[in-house]
């Protein structure tokens, strides 16, 4: 009866073999334990029914052959129990760092590889001997005492091992133990009732079974293994994008000197045309150096999810002149004529992130710019309101260069400019469309491109923007709070203070400055600042944010401590990704100017502040 358990058992585990090590598992040292425990009880198996066979054959029991079997039975329980034990070690040993838990686990396992060798000294040394019962025969003698009191003596050390580390647990990792003590007590009962009933392996082939489920569930592994690699990679993302917000903000300070000092060059009166005409060329090249940083930044931004949709209420007619004046500036000199069509219904106020949806228009504006030669480009922005909700239809035609057909699903790819050898005189990095497409999809719009090759393109881009409540006035939009609101400056006789940890950053303010005919001052530090507000009342104060020891933004803080202190502070930043303005008017500052500093923005800064008038 007996056997026919037994040969079950091997069927089945014969099976399962089979199906754990044709399916991948992760190589650690519980999966090691996991595999040497079911090739020997698979080796077990075999001798056992090895065992039976001989018997039922007729073999006598005292033959050496019967012997040595029996012998090879006992050491294989034994090697069993030690590994389940070790298994059970393992799982309960809890110290953090995995290298230091790998060569733990090599020295134990080397202290009981030397324990197996004298058990198995022991065991084949050891008398045997059988006595028959009911026509069953029952091994005994000091091999297979030992044999039971060591295996009594690993379960209570498992006991052991899972109560002092109960905490560290979860409780089902202990289900193969529990299994394995039920199990033993089932199988004692079992026997006593029924002596020919030799249950012990079927109860390990249990044990085994559930051993599976609760360590050896390769998906699992896979699922945790895979949740560290992506954890390390957001990492890696995370790394890579501060890496290049930090070369971002390094690359702006030069570039402001650049643009700065080309700026106040250009201003120069009785330049020779080829100076002025070199100048020009400096200021569009670090605009376009700009542009690329920007294009960079983003994209890096948005593959690690770290771009944020800003929502504030805007006037859209506001940008769309905005992004008209720009496009008209691109197309001067080439035969283009620009057609603007605008829906005349869309309310006057919206509610959504302005800065994005004038990135998205700008960049398929421009690119309509740089791809025809000749003809025109209609710029059409028409609308469908349905209650709070105005969606902003805006397309884009050209009578351009042309997409071929299957060229059309690259246009969004990452650093991929198409018809390269027809586009090498047109500038440009291939980031504008993949950015354009990401930031559409973050404000849940849509962007459809058709186009005929050699004929022309069209870009519709769709986007849900809110209607702002009525309650909301045209003065609380960001633009008009930041807009030229006069144009002839007299500012003569006006002190203005810039604070910059950076020499050339404050030289080129001052050269810019200057050329207004305000008086500057200067200093390097949060510290020196609050110390000549102590004693100077300046009109107005420039102020660097990142600065070592004490930023820009807490010193302006420590300023507005003091409650006569009234002096408007303009926030004068590398820190210059979109979010910063909203963030540095959150602050409190009166405006924010962007470095490399942009002439009409910094007039409009003086008009505000300085105007006499
Ligand atoms: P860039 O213009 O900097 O190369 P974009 O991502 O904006 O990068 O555009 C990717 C490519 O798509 C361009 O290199 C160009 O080949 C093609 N493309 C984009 N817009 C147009 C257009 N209006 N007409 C023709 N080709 C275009």
């Amino acid at each position: 009866m007996g056997a026919y358990f037994t040969i079950c058992s091997f069927i089945f585990i014969m099976i399962f073999i089979y199906f754990f090590f044709s399916k991948g598992s992760i190589i650690n040292t519980e999966t090691k334990i996991y595999k040497f425990l079911i090739i020997v009880t698979e080796i077990g198996l075999f001798f056992d029914i090895f065992a039976y066979a001989l018997f039922s054959l007729g073999c006598p029991v005292d033959s050496f052959l019967y012997f040595f079997v029996v012998k090879i039975e006992l050491t294989y329980f034994v090697a069993w129990i030690l590994a389940f034990t070790f298994y059970i070690y393992v799982i309960s040993y809890h110290k953090k760092e995995e290298n230091s838990k790998t060569k733990h686990f090599k020295k134990v396992f080397t202290k009981l590889k030397f324990v197996f060798i004298i058990l198995l000294f022991l065991i084949f040394t050891l008398p045997l001997d059988f006595i028959t019962k009911n026509n069953v025969v029952f091994p005994q003698g000091l091999s297979v005492n030992l044999t039971y009191i060591f295996a009594f003596i690993c379960i209570i050390m498992s006991i052991c091992f899972a109560i002092k580390n109960r905490r560290n647990i979860i409780l089902t990792k202990y289900s193969p133990l529990f299994a394995m003590i039920i199990s033993v007590i089932a199988m004692i009962l079992v026997q006593s009732l029924f002596p020919d009933l030799f249950l012990i392996n079927f109860c390990i082939s249990i044990v085994i079974v559930i051993l599976y489920f609760t360590i050896e569930n390769p998906d699992l592994k896979m699922i945790e293994a895979l949740n560290i690699a992506k954890n390390q990679a957001e990492r890696a993302n995370n790394a890579k994008t501060d890496f290049l917000s930090n070369m971002s903000h390094e690359i702006r300070t030069p570039l402001n000197a650049v643009t700065g000092f080309a700026q106040a060059l250009k201003d120069e009166r009785d330049l020779p045309d080829r100076v002025k005409e070199d100048v020009n060329d400096i200021l569009m090249a670090s605009e376009s150096l700009l542009e690329i940083v920007n294009g960079v930044l983003d994209i890096s931004k948005i593959e690690a999810n770290k771009l944020e949709i800003i929502n504030n209420n805007y006037n859209p007619y506001k940008i769309f002149n905005d992004l008209v004046t720009l496009t008209k500036s691109r197309i001067v000199e080439k035969p283009i004529e620009l057609i603007v069509n605008i829906d005349q219904t869309i309310p006057k106020i919206l509610y959504g992130d302005h800065t994005r949806v004038k990135q998205v228009i700008l960049n398929i504006l421009t690119n309509a710019a740089k791809y025809t030669k000749e003809g025109h480009i209609e710029f059409k922005v028409s609308s469908l309101i349905k209650g709070d909700i105005c969606r902003l239809i805006v397309s884009v035609e050209d009578t351009g260069i042309g997409i071929k057909r299957d060229k059309i699903d690259k246009l969004f790819n990452k650093f991929e400019r198409l018809d390269e050898d027809r586009n090498t005189t047109i500038e440009g990095t291939g980031l504008g469309l993949a950015i354009t497409k990401k930031l559409v999809q973050l404000m849940h719009g849509e962007l459809v491109v058709q186009s005929i090759y050699g004929k022309g393109s069209k870009f519709t881009v769709s986007i849900d923007q809110k209607v702002a409540p009525s309650t909301v006035k045209l003065e609380d939009t960001l633009e008009v709070r930041k807009e030229d609101l006069q144009k002839d400056k007299d500012v003569k006789g006006k002190s203005v203070l810039v604070v910059d940890d950076n020499k050339l950053n404050i030289k080129v303010a001052t050269r810019l400055l200057e050329d207004y005919g305000i008086e500057v001052d200067s200093c390097l530090s949060g510290f020196e600042c609050l110390e000549k507000i102590k004693t100077i009342k300046y009109d107005l104060i420039f102020m660097d944010d990142m600065m070592p020891k004490m930023s820009g933004t807490e010193t302006f803080h420590k300023m507005k401590e003091n409650p006569n202190f009234t002096t408007p502070v303009v926030a004068l930043t590398a820190n210059a990704i979109a979010g910063m303005e909203e963030k540095y008017l959150n602050e409190g500052f009166n405006s924010y100017l962007p470095k490399p500093i942009e002439r009409k923005a910094l007039d409009s800064i003086i008009n505000k502040y300085l105007n006499n008038e």
